[in-house]
């Protein structure tokens, strides 16, 4: 399969993740990757442009979980990224396409990936859950929300309430389950988010973005014990495979 190069930005994602490393993964599928660096210095924008842009993301920001945001409203915060801040997926997404389209038209043809620690949320079954991945043009990978979207052991969530009540430190907790799931900065995080941007890569191709076979890193998984089982291999099925090979 012929694919035109793909773009990966920064966004202050996790310092575990090796972008240059997600590049060799990406070429020894022969899948041409380039680094562009942080993605809202490669838009370009002046200050006046760039203070628009960054009020605009301040008001994505969700204020309370368990209600969906229609209506925009006019929190002044700062545009730094910040991973104990939510934001709208969809909403962001909606920002940033924006200055995308007008800035980046030259290159709609190549597939954009930014990695971010952004927690980027959407709102199901009554409140906002993380989400790892937002598959678009570009798609967001956020390095925080493969902390904190996949689910951990129903007992992780059973004891941390327990442990809450009891006034406990929940670092004791995070001993008992370690390597059970995704921490923040683990070194584990380079090799599985190469799972996601294939994931956004087969979407871009195909439309479809993931695989039935739990043994291919495109398997669209739900808890922490999948991803860092599936996603952390990194391996396409044979089916997979092929069609990048064809
Ligand atoms: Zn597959």
């Amino acid at each position: 399969m012929n694919i035109n190069p793909v773009y990966l930005y920064s966004d202050n994602p996790s310092k575990s993740l090796n972008i240059h490393k997600v590049i060799e993964s990406l070429a020894k599928l022969n899948i041409h990757s380039e680094f562009k660096g942080n993605f809202f210095e490669y838009l370009k924008l002046n200050s006046n442009e760039q203070q628009v842009l960054y009020n605009e993301i301040s008001q994505t920001l969700i204020e309370d979980i368990e209600r969906e945001k229609y209506r925009l409203g006019t929190i002044s915060a700062n545009p730094n990224t910040n991973n104990k801040v939510l934001y709208d997926g969809f909403l962001f997404t909606g920002v940033v396409n924006k200055y995308f389209m007008s800035n980046l038209h030259r290159s709609l043809n190549n597939i954009h990936i930014i990695f971010t620690d952004r927690l980027l949320c959407t709102f199901e079954n009554k409140r906002y859950h993380a989400r790892v991945i937002l598959m678009g043009q570009p798609t967001f990978i956020s390095t925080s929300g493969l902390v904190e979207a996949p689910a951990k052991p129903r007992e992780y969530y059973f004891l941390k309430a327990q442990f809450i009540a009891a006034g406990k430190k929940l670092e004791q907790l995070d001993e008992y389950f370690s390597g059970q799931y995704v921490k923040y900065n683990d070194p584990k995080t380079t090799d599985i988010l190469v799972s996601y941007t294939l994931q956004s890569i087969f979407y871009e191709l195909t439309g479809k973005p993931f695989c039935s076979n739990n043994k291919c890193c495109l398997f669209n998984s739900h808890w922490q014990k999948d991803v860092l089982e599936i996603q952390y291999k990194a391996k396409l099925c044979k089916q997979h495979q092929k069609l990048l090979d064809y």
